[in-house]
């Protein structure tokens, strides 16, 4: 007998027709990729996939981590016949903690002779005769004693939800802002969770915000290559830019002209580097920046779409996601940044694109945007 990880790939991937190679092709890879380091092996069985490792504990931590994985399986593998299922079956049932079951089982083997439904009877009068206190519920049981017979045979119970959305990689690119906060790195999970792959941008106000935040972001960076294998972050030198502003702009008016000058660094960034999209922390109304009417003034900068996936969430589910993909606790560490440092008292709720772009024209913004950018440092 040999315990082995079946993993299913999300649904979704299921509906995309003729591309559907092309999803299960990079998701089959990514698969490999974060078992690189170790021993393992990848088996496709009629198109089922199962993970072979000495370390099964590791292997789900791992799984768990790849994006369009719906659901990860600890299998026994057992030889194709009504004894090996049984013994193996009621094992599992005696594992587990449940007082109800039902037995569902694939019959894809169709020279096995018994059919599914007979399999699944007979299963279960087996676990039932050998067990005290189990009873079958069809409808809503505790847990399910999973069949697959094959050229081998698989029987499970213990099912380890995955992350579920798109294989990273296969839906484009995009450059994240990402401050030290808690919105930005949730963001950045949530694009990575749609297979969208992601490089970073940071504005940094040496010497206003510290080495410290900046080692913050690389941090927040760092727990993000969980999902998405690599860390590509960008630095830019913001001080030039933000005295700018502040030697020759109204108070109120800093922060939208700081978001418009951030919008136009990141998409020259992107555009320098062939990403093809913008992404934000931005949630409609959680601060003067993020009004529907500060978004708009701040949007007009961008000459790419930019995608703001927290827009309809609330600050607390915001947070609970933060805590889930482990990147909370980094967030809150009390390192300014360089929107904190610059905050007008007043700033403008509805500011107005045309006197914003007025204001900013005393600025020469093709020369301090392009500086900004030769002067990017790049972080892997
Ligand atoms: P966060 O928690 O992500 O910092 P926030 O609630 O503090 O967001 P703002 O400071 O208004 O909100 O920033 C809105 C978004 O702008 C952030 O989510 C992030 O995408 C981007 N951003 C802000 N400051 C920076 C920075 N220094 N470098 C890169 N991106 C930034
Ligand atoms: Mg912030």
């Amino acid at each position: 007998m040999k315990k082995l990880l079946l993993v299913k790939c999300a649904p979704e991937i299921f509906l995309k027709g003729l591309n559907k190679g092309k999803f299960e092709r990079k998701l089959k890879n990514n698969i490999k990729n974060v078992f690189k380091d170790t021993d393992y092996s990848f088996v496709v069985d009629q198109g089922r996939w199962f993970i072979e490792c000495d370390d099964l504990k590791r292997g789900i931590k791992r799984l768990k981590n790849v994006c369009g994985i719906s659901e990860i399986c600890v299998v026994d593998e057992v030889d194709s016949n009504m004894e090996s299922i049984e013994s193996q079956a009621l094992e599992n049932s005696m594992e587990n903690e449940g007082k109800t079951f039902k037995v569902v089982t694939k019959r894809a083997n169709k020279k096995f002779p018994q059919t599914s439904m007979d399999v699944s009877r007979e299963v279960g009068a087996y676990i039932l005769q050998n067990t005290h206190g189990l009873s079958v519920d069809v409808r809503k049981p505790d847990f399910f004693v999973n069949i697959e017979i094959r050229d081998k045979t698989y029987v499970y119970s213990r099912r380890i939800k995955g992350i579920g959305g798109m294989p990273y990689g296969t839906n484009g690119s995009t450059m994240l802002l990402l401050s030290g906060g808690i919105d930005s790195p949730v963001a950045g999970y949530m694009m990575a969770r749609r297979g969208v792959r992601l490089n970073y941008v940071y504005f940094h106000s040496h010497p206003y915000t510290s080495e410290r935040a900046k080692e913050k972001v690389k941090e927040l960076a760092g727990v993000l290559k969980k999902y998405t294998g690599s860390v590509n972050l960008y630095v830019v030198p913001f001080t030039k830019i933000q005295m700018g502003i502040i030697e020759n702009c109204r108070e109120d008016e800093l922060t939208i002209i700081m978001r418009r000058f951030m919008m136009r660094v990141a998409c020259d960034l992107a555009a320098r580097y062939g990403i093809d999209s913008v992404t934000t922390g931005e949630s409609i109304g959680q601060v003067a920046s993020q009004t529907m009417e500060s978004l708009v003034v701040s949007n007009d900068a961008a000459d790419r779409p930019v995608f703001r996936p927290l827009i309809a969430m609330d600050k607390v589910d915001i947070m609970d996601v933060a805590r889930k993909i482990g990147t909370y606790e980094i967030s809150i560490l009390p390192y300014e940044d360089c929107c904190t440092i610059f905050v007008p008292k007043h700033p403008k709720i509805k500011p107005r694109l045309e006197e914003i772009k007025k204001a900013e024209s005393v600025l020469d913004i093709d020369a301090l945007v392009g500086e900004a950018i030769e002067n990017t440092e790049f972080f892997n």
